[in-house]
């Protein structure tokens, strides 16, 4: 029997690898380095918790069927596990990737990337073809879709013909719509990454990251690597987020449903020049985000129209809260400029029209008349 998406966020189909017998509803935390083999050739599976422990496996079993992927890997943060996609490449391998990348990407790519002889092209993905940049030593092209923070949509399913033909692989960060509302594996991504930290765990307390794929090859390599580097989540992180996904559904419907009353709050107020969310109709990936995904998600960037007035918002509010990070059940507004983007190339904001007015909003799931009166009061002088 195949699950829809509320209850795959609960049940996994196939229950033969419960290794509790007790009947406990809740997966249980096994918290244990190691593992004791029943006798010579025999083993339980389990052997080092680098490897492999019991919780993280139901945590990867679940994430795996929620993106449609064969294999889904836990990592300790959402750049150990981008980090350990990237470790599938070598020295003088080239990689295309869009132009409004979440900050920690752009500063991997600059500094680590850049150390280990990764070369990159940055392309406006969501407005320019791939095709053109494609070198003989290009290996994969790197995306998030929508972008952060601008919330540019990428057509994932028209890239993928080119990755495909031209055999690259196409990873995709899905953190900002969460498998809830977008399946990259089903519009032809070979690698889906997420910030687990984000709307996966949902309640800002875990840091925790993925790796899911369809290619056997590919999840082989991604484990060897895991196993080698230890960057694999934890027995309680693993419980943590397990718990969280649990509520998926129910966090991603209600976080939208308020974005959506915040934007429109937000068109009507003369302080705002932009309010940018793939939601509106006149947002250019709008029928874009319509055909390839179920939602427009909760995030929400918009300009004011001084720097005055950001310094004001930023002090003033008292229920939203000044924060870096976003997907949790709190209502968050950062500063990009000076926090997720402060690596980020000055060439680079301005082409991206990030600027010191701009302002992004992750929308939790409190009362929307409570978040628009924080606003509002944030807003009069
Ligand atoms: C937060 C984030 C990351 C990094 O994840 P961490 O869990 O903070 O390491 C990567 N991509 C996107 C889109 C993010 O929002």
């Amino acid at each position: 029997m195949a699950y829809d998406i509320e209850t795959k966020c609960i049940h996994i189909e196939k229950k033969e690898n419960t290794c509790d017998s007790s009947g406990a509803i809740s997966f249980p935390i096994y918290q244990t380095a190691t593992f004791a083999h029943p006798s010579l050739g025999n083993s339980t599976g389990y052997d080092y918790g680098r490897v492999q422990n019991p919780t993280r496996e139901q945590l990867e079993k679940i994430v795996a069927n929620l993106e449609g992927g064969i294999d889904a890997v836990a990592f300790s943060s959402g750049m150990a596990a981008i980090d350990t996609v990237m470790q599938l490449f070598s020295p003088g391998d080239h990689l295309i990737i869009d132009d409004d990348l979440y900050g920690g990407s752009i500063r991997w790519f600059s500094f680590i990337g850049n150390k280990n002889g990764i070369e990159i092209t940055r392309v406006n993905l969501w407005k320019e073809s791939v095709e053109p940049y494609i070198r003989e030593n290009t290996k994969a092209v790197f995306i998030e879709t929508p972008t952060n923070p601008m919330m540019n949509v990428i057509d994932i399913e028209k890239i993928s013909e080119i990755t495909k033909k031209k055999e690259l692989l196409l990873i995709v960060d899905n953190t900002f719509l969460s498998p809830y509302f977008q399946n990259p594996l089903k519009l032809g991504a070979d690698i889906v990454v997420h910030s687990g930290t984000k709307y996966l765990g949902g309640h800002n307390d875990t840091l925790a990251g993925f790796v899911i794929t369809g290619s056997e090859e590919i999840a082989e390599k991604i484990r060897f690597i895991i196993k080698t580097t230890g960057v694999g989540l934890a027995p309680f992180d693993s419980w943590l987020i397990l718990r969280g996904i649990k509520t998926l559904s129910l966090r991603m419907e209600r976080a939208q449903e308020n974005a959506l009353q915040i934007v429109k709050w937000l068109k009507e107020r003369p302080e705002v020049v932009r309010v940018v969310y793939p939601g509106l109709a006149d947002h250019p990936g709008h029928q874009i985000i319509k055909r390839q995904a179920r939602g427009f998600g909760a995030m929400v960037t918009f300009e004011v129209s001084s720097k005055e007035l950001v310094e004001q918002i930023l002090q003033k509010i008292e229920l939203i809260q000044y924060a870096e990070s976003l997907g949790g059940v709190e209502t968050l507004i950062t500063f990009p400029i000076t926090q997720t983007h402060a690596d980020v190339p000055p060439e680079i904001l301005e082409k991206n029209g990030i600027n010191d007015r701009t302002l992004r909003l992750s929308v939790g799931i409190e009362n929307s008349k409570d978040l628009i009166a924080d606003l509002e009061q944030a807003f009069c002088h």
